[in-house]
Formats: structure tokens, C-alpha cells, sequence
């Protein structure tokens, strides 16, 4: 493994949780489901509380106006990360599931109808189906997904015939279980020579590599902060301005109103239409944090950390007799993460067993049954990496396999 290219032992100070004996410091391999915390993010949510409270675009007094300022300051630093033109293309939403379901009604309810096609993957996570599919029977329109083959990778061969009648194209960037990040650029490409745009679930890509929305060409991304060192209770839709512009509420209230009477409402401009009621202000403060604390790394620095990483995971489960890992091999086309199974457990037992060495994996089918069905398997254990994690965490888990393999074998 090369020298880090970063202080990951600095890094790991940074994070009380790595800290905690809770029999041992805990090998935490689970931040594809949600990340840990460093303690500038956890100090700059308290900070809130302790020194700015107050609700955000309504007070005259400094308090209020305090905590606008930092509520807005945090949305253009998220601007700036994604490389938005404007601080007012950036939606806070509540997680990644929140921002999908807002494009899909609010942008689907109004440019959709009977016949239209949405076009999916077999590899998204079910936040990326179940709103298509209420938009679908609320519509009439028509889903369609781009199979996998059995590496885990796109079939792109026949795009232009999937192509045929779509208005949408709804992929992820990396899969949540594959580890497999998707050429989005090339289908942003040819969802517009169609005339379709496309939406990106960014809930695994942005918080592991740089994200650049217009080198990417697209016209929708959505994140979470929970999965990159931020609070729960906050995440990210980004969409072109024109189109924010063009899109009816998503929800109605308070903030989100020009003029009410009692029959009828004019909304306010982008993004405050989207945002009823009073927001996630510290959770947001401290996505502002948490993305200060990434670029202080240097998200290519995370990359190429994460990328020795991976190789190091797989290289490493290649190892161990009896399990199959999911996915594309190590390289630009495969994050630091690894769903696997093992010929003698189930991968409950799998991530039980580990539990009891204090290495933390996710079991089960990680809200990709769709992807687990083409897989032809119920559920698996998943290890995910993220860049506070070391060779000893994988070395760790590649112990409790073996335990794993002596109890069940
Ligand atoms: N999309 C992908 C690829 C994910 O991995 C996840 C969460 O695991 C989500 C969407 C949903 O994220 P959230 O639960 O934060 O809305």
C-alpha cells in the first residue's frame, strides 16, 4: 500500500467515535450507509445552538440574522463543491430520498404524462425506483431500466433503443452495493440527444471524489450530508436553474410564499419554493463544516486514498476461501466498498460475527432488491470504506472472515 497521501493518523483523531473502546476501537466499515463525524462538524452544530440559535429568514434581530447568514453561507459552500453557477440552484432538502421524490413530483407531475418512459438502472437503490413508480401511477408513465452484467456494470450497448420515448434518465453514480460508478457523463450525452434530461443520485459519489455538475452535464443531483461527515436531517438537491425555475412547489407553507390569501398563493423564487416551513438550520450549518473539513483534505487526495484502499480490500477478500465479492475490479470504475457472501453463513451471521471482533459491516440488500434479484442472491454483506479507514480496519475484517469460516465451516 503507497504512503497516504494525507495524515490519516491526524484524520483519525479527528473523529471521536474511532475513538471509543467500545470493546476495542470499533473498525467502522459501514459509511456507505452514513459516516462518522469529525469533531469540527459536531462542535460547529453545538456552536449553533450554543451561540446562534434562532429560526432563519424571518427575524430583524441579530440573532436571526446571524443564523441566516450562516444558513446561506453554508449553501453556497455546497454551490461552490459541486461547481453550481449559483448558490441558488442548491436545495436543502432532508436526505438524498427527499430531493429524488421532489424532482419526481414536482418535475415529473408537470412534464410527464401516459407513454412518457423513465429510465432507470437494475443497480439503483430503492430511493431511485419507488418515486418514479408513484410518478408512474400517478402519470401513466412507463419505467425501464438498463440491465447489469455480471461484472455489475452498465449494458450500454443497446442505450439507444432504451433510449426510445425517454423524457428522464434516473441513474446513480456509484452503486451502493457494486461499488460501480457509472460513466455519467456519456449518458448525460445521450439522454440529451433524445431530448431527455437526467438525474444523478450522488448519494455515493459525492462524498468520495470531486463532483463537478458541469463537467458532468447533467440536470439534476441528488445527496445526502449524513454519508459525508455531516448531520442526518440534511441533504442536497441540485437542478439548472431554469429548470428549478420552471418547477411548481414541491410542498406547501410557510417560507415558501410570495403573497396567501385564503383561495390562492403566489410562491416564492428558487430555492425558498422548495424549502416549506423552518429548515434543518444547524444540520446545515454543519454540512457547510463537514464540507470545509473534505476540502481541507482535498477530495482528489480522498479519491486516490480510497482507490489504494480498495485495492487493498479486494486484494485482501481474494484471499479468503469461500467468498464472492460483487462488482467490477478495483480502478476508476470501482469505489472502496465490497459486497460479498460466504459459501457457509448467511450474511447476517457473517455481520454478527464480525460485530463481536468490533468490525462494523452492513448486512442485508442494502435497499437494492431489484439489483439483488438480478444477482440472483437474497442479501449480502457489505464493507464500505470512506477515508478515515485503514489497511488494519480491512485486515480486521479479513480476521473475523476466517472466525467466520471456523464457526461455520
Ligand atoms: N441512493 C443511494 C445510492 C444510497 O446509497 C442511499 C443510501 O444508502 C440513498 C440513495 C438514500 O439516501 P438517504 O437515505 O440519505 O436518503
Amino acid at each position: 500500500m503507497h504512503t497516504p497521501p494525507f495524515d490519516i493518523a491526524a484524520v483519525r483523531r479527528d473523529f471521536p467515535i474511532l475513538q471509543l473502546p467500545i470493546e476495542r476501537p470499533v473498525a467502522f466499515l459501514d459509511s456507505a450507509s452514513s459516516s462518522q463525524k469529525p469533531e469540527a462538524v459536531i462542535a460547529a452544530q453545538a456552536a449553533y445552538y450554543r451561540t446562534t440559535n434562532a429560526n432563519v429568514h424571518r427575524g430583524v434581530y441579530q440573532l436571526s440574522e446571524q443564523a441566516t447568514y450562516e444558513f446561506e453561507r453554508a449553501r453556497g459552500r455546497v454551490a461552490l463543491f459541486i461547481h453550481a453557477h449559483s448558490a441558488r440552484e442548491i436545495v436543502f432538502t432532508r436526505n438524498t430520498t427527499e430531493a429524488i421524490n421532489l424532482v419526481a413530483h414536482s418535475w415529473g407531475g408537470t412534464n410527464l404524462s401516459a407513454g412518457d418512459v423513465i429510465l432507470l438502472s437494475q443497480m439503483e437503490h430503492h430511493s431511485n425506483i419507488v418515486p418514479w413508480q408513484l410518478l408512474a401511477q400517478r402519470t401513466g408513465a412507463i419505467l425501464r431500466a438498463i440491465p447489469i452484467d455480471s461484472s455489475g456494470r452498465l449494458i450500454l450497448d443497446d442505450l439507444d433503443t432504451l433510449l426510445k420515448g425517454v423524457k428522464l434518465v434516473a441513474v446513480t453514480h456509484q452503486s451502493n452495493v457494486l461499488g460501480t460508478i457509472n460513466p455519467v457523463h456519456y449518458l448525460a450525452s445521450k439522454a440529451h440527444a433524445v431530448g431527455a434530461l437526467i438525474l444523478v443520485d450522488g448519494a455515493q459519489s459525492v462524498p468520495h471524489m470531486p463532483t463537478d455538475v458541469q463537467a458532468l452535464g447533467i440536470d439534476f443531483l441528488a445527496f445526502s450530508g449524513h454519508k459525508m461527515l455531516a448531520p442526518t436531517g440534511v441533504g442536497v438537491l441540485w437542478g439548472r436553474k431554469a429548470l428549478l425555475d420552471a418547477m411548481p412547489p414541491f410542498m406547501g407553507g410557510g417560507s415558501m410564499i410570495k403573497t396567501v390569501t385564503i383561495e390562492v398563493s403566489t410562491y416564492a423564487d428558487v430555492p425558498a419554493r422548495f424549502e416549506a416551513g423552518t429548515p434543518m438550520i444547524g444540520e446545515a450549518i454543519a454540512l457547510g463544516h463537514a464540507i470545509d473539513y473534505l476540502n481541507g483534505i482535498g477530495m482528489a487526495k480522498i479519491a486516490a486514498y480510497e482507490e489504494t484502499l480498495g485495492h487493498y480490500l479486494l486484494d485482501q477478500l481474494a484471499e479468503v476461501a469461500g467468498v464472492t465479492v460483487y462488482g467490477p475490479p478495483i480502478g476508476p470504475e470501482r469505489a472502496a466498498m465490497a459486497s460479498f457472501t460466504v459459501d457457509c453463513a448467511h450474511p447476517h451471521d457473517v455481520a454478527q460475527v464480525l460485530d463481536s471482533e468490533g468490525v462494523a459491516v452492513r448486512a442485508g440488500h442494502h435497499c437494492t432488491q431489484p439489483l439483488h434479484a438480478a444477482l440472483d442472491i437474497p442479501s449480502t454483506a457489505r464493507a464500505s470504506c470512506y477515508l478515515y479507514n485503514t489497511t488494519h480496519d480491512i485486515d480486521r475484517l479479513v480476521d473475523g472472515l476466517r472466525k467466520v469460516k471456523t464457526l461455520f465451516a
